[in-house]
Protein backbone atom coordinates (compact mmCIF):
# COMPACT_ATOMS: atom_id res chain seq x y z
CA UNK A 1 0.00 0.00 0.00
CA UNK A 2 1.67 3.65 -0.48
CA UNK A 3 -0.36 6.56 0.82
CA UNK A 4 -0.51 9.13 -1.89
CA UNK A 5 -0.50 12.42 0.24
CA UNK A 6 -0.79 15.29 -2.06
CA UNK A 7 2.33 17.89 -1.99
CA UNK A 8 4.59 15.66 0.86
CA UNK A 9 6.57 13.10 -0.37
CA UNK A 10 5.10 9.36 -0.65
CA UNK A 11 5.20 6.86 2.10
CA UNK A 12 6.74 3.67 1.48
CA UNK A 13 4.73 0.59 1.30
CA UNK A 14 4.33 -2.32 3.88
CA UNK A 15 1.78 -2.95 6.62
CA UNK A 16 1.71 -0.05 9.40
CA UNK A 17 3.44 -1.13 12.68
CA UNK A 18 2.84 0.17 16.00
CA UNK A 19 3.04 3.70 16.74
CA UNK A 20 5.71 4.92 18.93
CA UNK A 21 4.76 5.28 22.82
CA UNK A 22 4.50 8.70 24.54
CA UNK A 23 4.84 9.49 27.96
CA UNK A 24 2.13 9.90 30.30
CA UNK A 25 -0.37 7.51 28.22
CA UNK A 26 -1.30 6.58 31.50
CA UNK A 27 -1.91 9.56 33.37
CA UNK A 28 -5.32 9.56 35.22
CA UNK A 29 -6.75 13.41 36.24
CA UNK A 30 -9.34 14.14 38.68
CA UNK A 31 -12.68 15.33 37.96
CA UNK A 32 -15.10 17.67 40.06
CA UNK A 33 -17.18 14.64 41.26
CA UNK A 34 -14.37 13.10 42.93
CA UNK A 35 -13.34 10.51 39.93
CA UNK A 36 -10.15 9.43 38.25
CA UNK A 37 -10.47 8.95 35.10
CA UNK A 38 -7.36 8.07 32.19
CA UNK A 39 -6.40 12.04 30.54
CA UNK A 40 -7.69 12.31 27.16
CA UNK A 41 -5.17 14.35 25.60
CA UNK A 42 -6.89 16.23 22.64
CA UNK A 43 -4.53 19.10 22.21
CA UNK A 44 -1.85 17.80 20.61
CA UNK A 45 -1.91 20.74 18.38
CA UNK A 46 -0.91 23.16 21.53
CA UNK A 47 2.32 20.86 22.61
CA UNK A 48 2.59 17.12 21.78
CA UNK A 49 3.84 14.60 25.09
CA UNK A 50 7.01 13.65 24.81
CA UNK A 51 8.12 10.26 22.90
CA UNK A 52 9.11 7.83 24.89
CA UNK A 53 12.13 7.21 22.72
CA UNK A 54 13.13 10.85 23.27
CA UNK A 55 12.66 10.94 27.00
CA UNK A 56 15.24 7.42 27.18
CA UNK A 57 17.96 9.90 24.75
CA UNK A 58 17.36 12.62 26.98
CA UNK A 59 18.32 10.48 30.05
CA UNK A 60 21.05 9.20 28.40
CA UNK A 61 22.60 12.27 27.48
CA UNK A 62 22.21 13.46 30.95
CA UNK A 63 25.43 12.20 32.51
CA UNK A 64 27.06 13.28 29.29
CA UNK A 65 25.71 17.22 29.62
CA UNK A 66 28.18 19.50 29.26
CA UNK A 67 28.98 23.03 27.87
CA UNK A 68 28.96 22.37 23.87
CA UNK A 69 31.53 23.78 21.45
CA UNK A 70 33.49 25.15 24.89
CA UNK A 71 35.33 22.72 27.12
CA UNK A 72 38.11 19.94 26.36
CA UNK A 73 36.81 17.50 28.65
CA UNK A 74 35.13 14.55 27.23
CA UNK A 75 31.58 15.20 28.26
CA UNK A 76 31.91 18.61 26.47
CA UNK A 77 33.31 17.09 23.53
CA UNK A 78 30.42 14.20 23.42
CA UNK A 79 27.73 17.34 24.09
CA UNK A 80 29.15 18.95 21.03
CA UNK A 81 29.10 15.95 18.65
CA UNK A 82 25.88 15.12 19.92
CA UNK A 83 24.70 18.86 19.37
CA UNK A 84 25.99 18.89 15.23
CA UNK A 85 24.57 15.18 14.69
CA UNK A 86 21.59 16.56 15.56
CA UNK A 87 22.00 19.08 12.87
CA UNK A 88 22.12 16.40 10.57
CA UNK A 89 19.32 14.40 11.18
CA UNK A 90 17.17 17.14 10.91
CA UNK A 91 18.34 18.44 8.07
CA UNK A 92 17.42 14.44 6.38
CA UNK A 93 14.43 14.68 8.02
CA UNK A 94 13.24 17.70 5.96
CA UNK A 95 14.87 16.50 3.20
CA UNK A 96 16.77 19.73 2.95
CA UNK A 97 20.24 20.23 0.59
CA UNK A 98 23.39 19.56 2.04
CA UNK A 99 24.62 23.60 1.40
CA UNK A 100 21.76 24.12 3.47
CA UNK A 101 22.17 26.04 6.88
CA UNK A 102 20.40 24.49 9.63
CA UNK A 103 20.08 26.78 13.06
CA UNK A 104 18.80 25.76 16.26
CA UNK A 105 16.36 28.26 17.59
CA UNK A 106 13.53 27.94 20.49
CA UNK A 107 10.66 27.10 18.56
CA UNK A 108 8.73 28.05 15.20
CA UNK A 109 7.89 32.11 16.22
CA UNK A 110 11.47 31.85 17.07
CA UNK A 111 12.74 30.92 13.81
CA UNK A 112 10.69 33.10 11.70
CA UNK A 113 11.47 35.93 13.61
CA UNK A 114 14.88 35.15 12.83
CA UNK A 115 14.71 34.80 8.72
CA UNK A 116 12.83 37.99 9.05
CA UNK A 117 15.68 40.01 10.51
CA UNK A 118 17.40 37.81 7.61
CA UNK A 119 16.31 38.98 5.00
CA UNK A 120 18.28 41.29 2.86
CA UNK A 121 18.05 44.90 2.98
CA UNK A 122 20.44 45.63 0.08
CA UNK A 123 20.06 47.71 -3.40
CA UNK A 124 17.71 50.56 -1.24
CA UNK A 125 14.31 48.23 -1.45
CA UNK A 126 14.58 45.88 1.24
CA UNK A 127 12.76 42.42 0.57
CA UNK A 128 9.29 41.98 -0.42
CA UNK A 129 7.15 39.73 1.41
CA UNK A 130 3.91 38.15 0.81
CA UNK A 131 1.84 36.12 3.67
CA UNK A 132 -1.52 35.06 4.11
CA UNK A 133 -3.72 36.76 6.48
CA UNK A 134 -5.26 33.65 7.84
CA UNK A 135 -1.63 32.11 9.31
CA UNK A 136 -0.60 31.57 12.26
CA UNK A 137 0.59 34.72 14.14
CA UNK A 138 4.42 33.56 14.63
CA UNK A 139 4.01 33.28 10.37
CA UNK A 140 1.89 36.95 10.20
CA UNK A 141 3.78 38.95 12.46
CA UNK A 142 7.38 38.73 11.99
CA UNK A 143 7.60 40.57 8.72
CA UNK A 144 7.07 44.66 9.68
CA UNK A 145 7.18 47.74 6.83
CA UNK A 146 6.12 48.86 3.25
CA UNK A 147 7.10 45.68 1.33
CA UNK A 148 4.78 42.99 3.44
CA UNK A 149 2.07 42.34 1.76
CA UNK A 150 -0.62 40.22 2.64
CA UNK A 151 -3.45 38.04 0.76
CA UNK A 152 -6.32 35.59 1.75
CA UNK A 153 -5.88 32.79 -1.17
CA UNK A 154 -3.40 31.08 -3.16
CA UNK A 155 -5.89 32.70 -6.07
CA UNK A 156 -4.04 36.71 -4.97
CA UNK A 157 -0.04 35.32 -5.29
CA UNK A 158 0.64 35.89 -8.47
CA UNK A 159 -0.94 39.18 -8.22
CA UNK A 160 0.39 39.90 -5.53
CA UNK A 161 4.16 39.06 -6.86
CA UNK A 162 3.73 40.86 -9.88
CA UNK A 163 2.91 44.22 -7.72
CA UNK A 164 6.53 43.84 -5.76
CA UNK A 165 9.50 46.03 -6.68
CA UNK A 166 12.18 44.58 -8.09
CA UNK A 167 14.68 43.19 -5.18
CA UNK A 168 14.45 39.78 -3.12
CA UNK A 169 11.07 38.31 -2.40
CA UNK A 170 9.43 35.79 0.29
CA UNK A 171 6.62 33.83 -0.16
CA UNK A 172 5.43 32.50 3.80
CA UNK A 173 3.47 29.37 3.39
CA UNK A 174 1.85 27.38 6.17
CA UNK A 175 2.09 23.18 5.73
CA UNK A 176 -1.22 22.69 7.82
CA UNK A 177 -3.34 24.85 9.40
CA UNK A 178 -3.76 25.32 13.04
CA UNK A 179 -6.83 25.77 13.22
CA UNK A 180 -8.30 22.94 10.58
CA UNK A 181 -5.38 20.67 10.03
CA UNK A 182 -6.02 21.34 6.33
CA UNK A 183 -3.34 21.07 4.04
CA UNK A 184 -1.65 23.96 2.23
CA UNK A 185 -0.53 23.52 -1.66
CA UNK A 186 2.34 23.95 -1.02
CA UNK A 187 4.11 22.79 -3.97
CA UNK A 188 1.67 25.29 -6.35
CA UNK A 189 2.27 28.30 -4.13
CA UNK A 190 5.94 27.35 -4.86
CA UNK A 191 5.14 26.65 -8.34
CA UNK A 192 4.20 30.51 -9.06
CA UNK A 193 6.39 31.91 -6.09
CA UNK A 194 9.49 30.19 -8.22
CA UNK A 195 7.62 32.08 -11.75
CA UNK A 196 8.57 35.60 -9.57
CA UNK A 197 11.68 34.45 -8.34
CA UNK A 198 11.11 34.31 -5.07
CA UNK A 199 11.93 32.45 -2.38
CA UNK A 200 9.63 30.35 -0.37
CA UNK A 201 9.62 29.61 3.65
CA UNK A 202 7.18 26.45 5.15
CA UNK A 203 5.63 27.16 8.62
CA UNK A 204 5.53 23.25 9.07
CA UNK A 205 5.07 23.62 12.95
CA UNK A 206 1.82 21.63 12.32
CA UNK A 207 2.83 19.40 9.14
CA UNK A 208 6.13 17.71 10.37
CA UNK A 209 4.97 15.90 13.29
CA UNK A 210 2.05 14.16 10.96
CA UNK A 211 3.63 13.87 7.47
CA UNK A 212 6.90 13.69 5.98
CA UNK A 213 7.94 16.93 4.54
CA UNK A 214 10.55 17.13 1.81
CA UNK A 215 11.96 20.83 1.26
CA UNK A 216 13.58 19.35 -2.36
CA UNK A 217 10.26 17.61 -3.47
CA UNK A 218 8.31 21.00 -2.43
CA UNK A 219 10.75 23.20 -3.99
CA UNK A 220 10.76 25.42 -0.87
CA UNK A 221 13.50 27.44 0.65
CA UNK A 222 13.19 27.47 3.96
CA UNK A 223 11.02 25.41 6.77
CA UNK A 224 10.92 26.13 10.12
CA UNK A 225 8.98 23.57 12.94
CA UNK A 226 8.91 23.08 16.61
CA UNK A 227 10.54 20.54 19.05
CA UNK A 228 7.32 20.38 21.32
CA UNK A 229 5.04 20.11 18.23
CA UNK A 230 7.19 17.14 17.70
CA UNK A 231 6.91 14.89 20.55
CA UNK A 232 10.33 16.44 21.83
CA UNK A 233 9.11 19.23 24.64
CA UNK A 234 12.84 20.63 25.47
CA UNK A 235 12.81 23.89 24.29
CA UNK A 236 14.46 23.45 20.56
CA UNK A 237 12.88 24.07 17.13
CA UNK A 238 14.72 24.71 13.96
CA UNK A 239 14.63 27.07 10.96
CA UNK A 240 16.53 25.15 8.01
CA UNK A 241 17.67 26.60 4.66
CA UNK A 242 19.42 28.65 2.54
CA UNK A 243 22.69 29.46 3.98
CA UNK A 244 23.41 32.82 1.70
CA UNK A 245 21.18 35.44 3.52
CA UNK A 246 21.86 33.49 6.81
CA UNK A 247 25.70 33.79 6.35
CA UNK A 248 25.45 37.67 5.41
CA UNK A 249 22.89 38.77 7.94
CA UNK A 250 23.74 40.48 11.24
CA UNK A 251 23.94 37.87 13.84
CA UNK A 252 20.20 37.18 15.39
CA UNK A 253 22.03 37.42 18.82
CA UNK A 254 25.22 38.96 19.29
CA UNK A 255 27.28 37.36 22.16
CA UNK A 256 29.59 33.83 23.23
CA UNK A 257 29.76 31.36 20.48
CA UNK A 258 28.31 33.21 17.17
CA UNK A 259 32.47 34.66 16.68
CA UNK A 260 35.18 33.55 15.40
CA UNK A 261 37.48 36.43 16.60
CA UNK A 262 36.86 39.35 19.21
CA UNK A 263 39.98 41.63 19.61
CA UNK A 264 40.41 45.20 20.83
CA UNK A 265 41.99 47.71 18.02
CA UNK A 266 42.65 51.34 18.96
CA UNK A 267 40.04 51.20 21.93
CA UNK A 268 37.30 49.62 19.08
CA UNK A 269 35.98 46.28 18.99
CA UNK A 270 36.85 44.25 16.19
CA UNK A 271 34.43 41.24 15.82
CA UNK A 272 34.52 38.34 13.24
CA UNK A 273 31.77 36.57 13.12
CA UNK A 274 31.01 33.32 12.50
CA UNK A 275 29.80 32.53 9.21
CA UNK A 276 27.95 28.82 9.45
CA UNK A 277 24.61 28.37 11.66
CA UNK A 278 26.42 29.38 15.73
CA UNK A 279 26.29 32.59 13.64
CA UNK A 280 22.73 33.08 14.94
CA UNK A 281 23.04 30.58 17.98
CA UNK A 282 24.57 33.38 20.33
CA UNK A 283 25.03 31.71 24.32
CA UNK A 284 25.21 28.66 25.40
CA UNK A 285 22.94 26.13 22.78
CA UNK A 286 20.41 23.84 24.12
CA UNK A 287 22.08 19.96 23.35
CA UNK A 288 19.66 18.76 25.31
CA UNK A 289 16.46 20.15 23.25
CA UNK A 290 18.44 19.35 20.11
CA UNK A 291 19.31 15.99 20.89
CA UNK A 292 15.49 15.64 21.66
CA UNK A 293 14.33 17.00 18.49
CA UNK A 294 16.87 14.82 16.23
CA UNK A 295 15.68 11.62 18.43
CA UNK A 296 12.52 12.62 17.72
CA UNK A 297 12.75 13.23 14.16
CA UNK A 298 14.38 9.79 13.74
CA UNK A 299 11.86 7.94 15.54
CA UNK A 300 9.01 9.30 13.46
CA UNK A 301 10.81 9.10 10.04
CA UNK A 302 10.70 5.04 11.20
CA UNK A 303 6.77 5.04 12.10
CA UNK A 304 5.40 7.17 9.37
CA UNK A 305 3.13 4.72 7.78
CA UNK A 306 1.75 3.60 11.03
CA UNK A 307 1.55 7.37 11.89
CA UNK A 308 -0.77 8.47 9.30
CA UNK A 309 -2.48 5.28 9.15
CA UNK A 310 -3.04 5.99 13.03
CA UNK A 311 -4.62 9.22 12.98
CA UNK A 312 -6.23 9.03 10.32
CA UNK A 313 -8.64 6.35 11.38
CA UNK A 314 -8.94 8.64 14.41
CA UNK A 315 -9.81 11.61 12.77
CA UNK A 316 -12.78 9.71 10.48
CA UNK A 317 -13.91 8.93 13.47
CA UNK A 318 -13.72 12.03 15.25
CA UNK A 319 -15.35 13.74 12.32
CA UNK A 320 -18.09 11.19 11.82
CA UNK A 321 -18.65 11.48 16.07
CA UNK A 322 -18.75 15.56 15.64
CA UNK A 323 -21.48 15.43 12.75
CA UNK A 324 -23.51 14.06 14.81
CA UNK A 325 -23.79 16.81 17.73
CA UNK A 326 -26.88 18.95 17.82
CA UNK A 327 -25.74 22.44 16.37
CA UNK A 328 -22.03 21.67 15.87
CA UNK A 329 -20.44 23.79 12.99
CA UNK A 330 -17.17 22.05 11.58
CA UNK A 331 -14.53 24.81 10.62
CA UNK A 332 -12.69 24.29 6.90
CA UNK A 333 -10.49 26.91 4.69
CA UNK A 334 -9.78 24.91 1.93
CA UNK A 335 -11.12 21.39 2.04
CA UNK A 336 -9.44 18.32 1.32
CA UNK A 337 -6.26 16.56 3.13
CA UNK A 338 -5.78 17.59 6.96
CA UNK A 339 -3.89 16.20 9.70
CA UNK A 340 -5.60 15.49 13.01
CA UNK A 341 -7.34 19.14 14.06
CA UNK A 342 -10.52 19.75 13.84
CA UNK A 343 -12.01 23.21 14.88
CA UNK A 344 -15.89 23.76 15.60
CA UNK A 345 -18.43 25.98 17.33
CA UNK A 346 -21.75 24.58 18.92
CA UNK A 347 -24.97 26.81 18.47
CA UNK A 348 -25.68 28.67 21.49
CA UNK A 349 -22.85 27.77 23.47
CA UNK A 350 -19.63 29.41 24.89
CA UNK A 351 -16.63 27.58 23.70
CA UNK A 352 -15.32 28.54 26.62
CA UNK A 353 -17.44 26.88 28.94
CA UNK A 354 -17.56 23.69 27.31
CA UNK A 355 -13.83 23.46 27.55
CA UNK A 356 -13.92 23.59 30.71
CA UNK A 357 -16.58 21.09 31.60
CA UNK A 358 -15.06 18.97 29.21
CA UNK A 359 -11.78 18.92 31.99
CA UNK A 360 -13.39 19.04 35.08
CA UNK A 361 -16.54 16.31 34.30
CA UNK A 362 -15.09 14.01 31.84
CA UNK A 363 -11.09 15.02 31.77
CA UNK A 364 -10.77 15.60 28.33
CA UNK A 365 -7.94 18.42 27.42
CA UNK A 366 -8.92 20.67 24.23
CA UNK A 367 -8.19 24.18 23.30
CA UNK A 368 -10.77 26.92 23.41
CA UNK A 369 -9.96 30.73 21.79
CA UNK A 370 -8.73 31.91 18.58
CA UNK A 371 -5.71 29.57 18.44
CA UNK A 372 -3.03 32.43 17.71
CA UNK A 373 -4.79 33.33 14.38
CA UNK A 374 -7.56 35.56 14.86
CA UNK A 375 -8.24 36.50 11.61
CA UNK A 376 -8.71 32.72 10.27
CA UNK A 377 -10.49 32.03 12.88
CA UNK A 378 -13.24 34.87 13.08
CA UNK A 379 -13.41 34.41 9.01
CA UNK A 380 -14.15 30.48 9.35
CA UNK A 381 -16.71 30.67 12.35
CA UNK A 382 -18.20 33.13 9.98
CA UNK A 383 -18.60 31.60 7.06
CA UNK A 384 -19.67 28.11 8.79
CA UNK A 385 -22.43 30.75 9.94
CA UNK A 386 -21.45 30.52 13.59
CA UNK A 387 -21.62 33.80 15.90
CA UNK A 388 -18.70 34.69 18.08
CA UNK A 389 -14.74 35.43 17.73
CA UNK A 390 -14.08 32.03 19.65
CA UNK A 391 -14.05 28.14 18.51
CA UNK A 392 -13.26 24.81 19.83
CA UNK A 393 -10.43 22.48 18.62
CA UNK A 394 -9.88 18.92 18.98
CA UNK A 395 -6.32 17.98 17.88
CA UNK A 396 -5.08 14.03 17.44
CA UNK A 397 -1.55 12.54 17.71
CA UNK A 398 0.05 9.95 18.86
CA UNK A 399 -1.05 9.90 22.61
CA UNK A 400 -4.88 9.81 21.01
CA UNK A 401 -7.26 6.88 21.31
CA UNK A 402 -10.05 5.73 20.16
CA UNK A 403 -11.67 5.75 23.55
CA UNK A 404 -10.80 9.40 24.04
CA UNK A 405 -12.09 10.45 20.51
CA UNK A 406 -15.68 8.48 21.84
CA UNK A 407 -15.41 10.06 25.30
CA UNK A 408 -15.39 13.74 23.41
CA UNK A 409 -18.36 13.44 21.64
CA UNK A 410 -20.57 11.59 23.89
CA UNK A 411 -19.45 14.67 26.17
CA UNK A 412 -20.22 17.24 23.73
CA UNK A 413 -23.52 15.50 23.36
CA UNK A 414 -24.09 15.32 26.68
CA UNK A 415 -23.31 18.72 27.69
CA UNK A 416 -25.00 20.64 24.61
CA UNK A 417 -27.92 18.45 25.53
CA UNK A 418 -28.51 18.59 29.34
CA UNK A 419 -25.58 21.11 30.40
CA UNK A 420 -23.03 20.86 32.63
CA UNK A 421 -23.34 19.21 35.44
CA UNK A 422 -21.21 20.97 38.00
CA UNK A 423 -21.43 25.03 38.53
CA UNK A 424 -18.78 27.61 36.63
CA UNK A 425 -17.45 30.94 37.42
CA UNK A 426 -15.32 33.14 35.07
CA UNK A 427 -12.03 33.79 36.72
CA UNK A 428 -9.39 36.24 34.47
CA UNK A 429 -11.91 35.75 31.89
CA UNK A 430 -11.73 31.78 32.14
CA UNK A 431 -14.08 29.68 33.45
CA UNK A 432 -13.58 26.99 36.27
CA UNK A 433 -15.52 25.06 38.41
CA UNK A 434 -16.95 27.00 41.40
CA UNK A 435 -16.01 25.29 43.85
CA UNK A 436 -13.04 23.21 42.47
CA UNK A 437 -12.27 20.33 44.39
CA UNK A 438 -9.86 18.50 42.23
CA UNK A 439 -6.58 17.78 44.30
CA UNK A 440 -3.60 19.34 42.00
CA UNK A 441 -0.55 16.46 41.43
CA UNK A 442 2.14 16.38 44.13
CA UNK A 443 4.51 18.33 41.99
CA UNK A 444 2.58 21.40 42.81
CA UNK A 445 2.13 20.58 46.41
CA UNK A 446 4.71 22.83 47.90
CA UNK A 447 2.75 26.15 46.16
N1 LIG B 1 2.80 28.04 13.14
C1 LIG B 1 1.78 27.22 13.37
C2 LIG B 1 0.99 26.71 12.19
C3 LIG B 1 1.47 26.85 14.67
O1 LIG B 1 0.43 26.03 14.90
C4 LIG B 1 2.24 27.34 15.74
C5 LIG B 1 1.93 26.98 17.19
N2 LIG B 1 0.58 26.94 17.51
C6 LIG B 1 3.29 28.19 15.44
C7 LIG B 1 3.56 28.52 14.14
C8 LIG B 1 4.15 28.75 16.52
O2 LIG B 1 4.83 27.72 17.12
P1 LIG B 1 5.64 28.00 18.50
O3 LIG B 1 4.61 28.45 19.48
O4 LIG B 1 6.21 26.68 18.84
O5 LIG B 1 6.65 29.03 18.20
Amino acid sequence: MTLAIPHVRPVSGGLPGPIPPVVGARLTVPLVDGRRVPYANLDHAASAPCLAAVRDAVDELLPWYASVHRGAGLASQVSTKVYERAREVVRRFVGARRTDAVVFTRNTTDALNLLARALPRTGGTGTSVVRFDTDHHAALLPWRGPLVRHISSVGSLDRALQDCPTGPRLVVVTGASNVTGELWPVADVAAIARHHGARIVLDAAQLAPHRPVDVRALDVDYVVLSGHKLYAPFGAGALVGRADWLRAADPYLAGGGATSLVADRDSRLAVSWSTGPERHEAGTPNVVGAHALAVACETLGRHWDAIIAHERALLTRLRAGLAGVPGLRELSLLGGDRVGVVSFAVDGQDPGLLAAALSAEHGIGVRDGAFCAHIATRRLLASAGATGTRALRASLGLGSTAEHVDRLVGALRSLVTHGPAADYEQVDGRWTPAPDPRPLPPLLAAL
